[in-house]
């Protein structure tokens, strides 16, 4: 009902921004106002003390300016001058562990004739990148998409015992971290979490120089992987694209942890990288890493040692494979352009026998390509890789490998197996738990 009641409609601002309720000089002054109140700089986090007091300022200009009008020319300036322009739109915050999008990283997992096939990632970089909420995210993700075990790789002392203690934290077997990790209750699928202890060639400098090992930092090494949680020593090896050690540090490094492994019967996970073709001649990274193993001879089963992100070229696959050696492949499968020469190298099955084959996403690096990932899972706007994205690495493979020989199941089983057996899951498992029972 229409009545004298109605509140008098705003005027409009003109497009001068004079106001056709205000007289002209009236105008003039409001307008200069806005202007200067226009040219200040948008307060940000921390705004300066003089930003600050421009500020308040004007605001008290504006209103003094207000209170000398009549109130309904003051009503009229209110309605327009003082809107927001543009109201900040509330962004809508999707969590990834929403129920939703883990039934979508389900409905990614590997599964035959409906059940899902179980993989592990046996390479993730979380504990020492992550604070512990996210870490908690990516592991409650990973059980989701079916991938029920990860290996936190140890890169250094460091991350080593980062490694060891998130691994502690994880199982509740240190009281002081008990009730950490409160996501766990979204998923039904617990994930067992174990670790491997090691220097990287990048950190060798930490462990060795060109003359010597350091006795006490090795001893700190042995100590750190000794835990019951340590599946495997690495991940340790040569790196002589970044060259971040010098060569003899990273050799000398790299041979005591070898020797470490055969003491302690552990498996050794290996970083090898040849210096990139557009940087030079290679300085014999393999050759070098070949002539170590060498020095060990029986006391190392070359089907204990994995070469682990292989993206290395077809000779050195062919002659890592026939040494008898295992390889972990990422997500480097899954990238048309970068990986396409490895891609192509496992047209030929025969390059590298399947029961020495695992699989790993290097989280957060090594991400496949985008297509690979349904947006639902909340993986392909994510900028790190994670191993919830595992499937898409045993897909990946399995259309690589043998062009399609395999199917993405029997990829998963295999590899799945192989991982089992490789770090011994099922011992330590037993070890940790007694029963075997999932945490
Ligand atoms: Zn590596």
């Amino acid at each position: 009902m229409q009545g004298k009641m109605d509140p008098p409609k705003p005027p409009l601002l003109t497009e001068n921004g004079n106001l056709e309720v205000l007289t002209h000089d009236q105008a003039v002054t409001w307008k200069d106002i806005l202007e200067r109140e226009k040219a200040l700089p948008k307060p940000n986090k921390k705004p300066s003390e003089e930003l600050i007091n421009q500020l308040k300022a004007i605001k008290l200009e504006k209103k003094s300016f207000l209170e000398s009008l009549r109130p309904e020319q003051a009503q009229a300036l209110r309605g327009n001058g003082n809107k927001p322009k543009n109201p900040p739109k509330q962004k809508k915050k999707i969590d990834n562990v929403d129920e939703a999008v883990l039934a979508a990283l389900g409905d990614y997992s590997i599964k035959n004739e409906g059940s899902v096939i179980e993989l592990v990632d046996i390479g993730i970089n979380i504990q020492s990148r992550y604070k512990r909420d996210d870490i908690e995210k990516t592991l409650v993700r990973s059980g989701a998409a079916g991938v029920t075990r990860v290996i936190l790789t140890g890169c250094s002392l460091k991350s080593s015992g980062e490694g060891i203690e998130l691994c502690q934290a994880w199982y509740g077997a240190d009281d002081s971290n008990a009730g950490k990790f409160p996501y766990n209750k979204y998923t039904s699928t617990k994930v067992r979490v174990y670790a491997t202890v090691g220097v990287h060639p990048h950190d060798a400098k930490e462990l060795a120089n060109e003359t010597k090992v350091f006795d006490d930092k090795l001893e700190l090494v042995r100590k750190i992987a000794s835990s019951p949680y340590c599946v495997s020593l690495g991940e340790c090896g040569l790196d002589y694209d970044r060259m971040f050690s010098p060569m003899e540090t990273q050799k000398r490094a790299f041979e005591c942890q070898v020797a470490l492994a055969c003491e302690l019967k552990k498996p050794l996970f290996v970083h090898l990288r040849e210096r990139d073709a557009d940087k030079g001649e290679p300085l014999g990274a393999l050759e070098h890493a070949l002539e170590i193993f060498a020095k060990f001879g029986c006391s190392l089963d070359p089907s204990k040692v994995c070469f682990h992100c292989f993206t290395g070229d077809l000779t050195t696959l062919k002659a890592l494979s026939e040494k008898g050696f295992c390889i972990g492949f990422t997500g480097f499968v899954g990238m048309k352009k970068r990986g396409g020469h490895l891609i192509q190298a496992l047209s030929d099955d025969s390059v590298i026998p399947l029961d020495r084959v695992m699989i790993e996403t290097d989280t957060p690096f090594m991400k496949p390509d985008k297509h690979w990932f349904p947006d639902a899972t909340c993986i392909k706007k994510s900028g790190n890789n994670e191993p919830a994205a595992m499937p898409a690495i045993c897909r990946a493979l399995a259309s690589a490998y043998g062009m399609g020989k395999y199917s993405a199941h029997e990829v998963g089983v295999a590899t799945t197996q192989n991982s089992m057996k490789f770090f011994g899951l099922d011992q330590v498992d037993e070890n940790i738990l007694g029963t075997g029972a999932a945490p």
